[in-house]
């Protein structure tokens, strides 16, 4: 089952601070885009996926490159915010730009 954006957000800082929660707790990136969620937890007035989406483009050079990021990281670990990267659910975005769509009709396109 997938994680929750809150999940990926707290798993994704267990990542960076290689796994302490001490260390997230003292994190000291307060402009970090995650900074406030950082604990995994709903904080009022913070959109989760809108901070991941921050995050991403500040991660890579630009929205394409978040597009085609590539999720694993060097220790073969995969970004927990990967699923979520374009500050939508994945089923939300597969619906707005018709993506799933698109990559099925290919698919079916595709020589055996
Ligand atoms: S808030 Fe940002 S800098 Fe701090 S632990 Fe999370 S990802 Fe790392
Ligand atoms: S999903 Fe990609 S762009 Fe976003 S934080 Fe992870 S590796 Fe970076």
């Amino acid at each position: 089952m997938r994680d929750t954006p809150l999940k990926a957000i707290r798993k994704h800082c267990l990542y960076c601070m290689n796994g302490s929660p001490l260390f997230i707790r003292e994190c000291p990136d307060v402009n970090c885009p995650l900074y406030l969620l950082r604990y995994g937890r709903a904080v009022k007035g913070v959109q989760p996926l809108k901070q991941i989406r921050k995050f991403c483009l500040t991660c890579v050079a630009g929205p394409s490159e978040v597009k085609n990021c590539d999720p694993n990281f060097l220790d073969g670990e995969r970004c927990p915010l990967y699923e979520y990267r374009f500050g939508k659910r994945p089923e939300t975005f597969k619906k707005a730009t018709g993506e799933g769509e698109k990559a099925s009709r290919s698919s079916e396109k595709a020589p055996a």
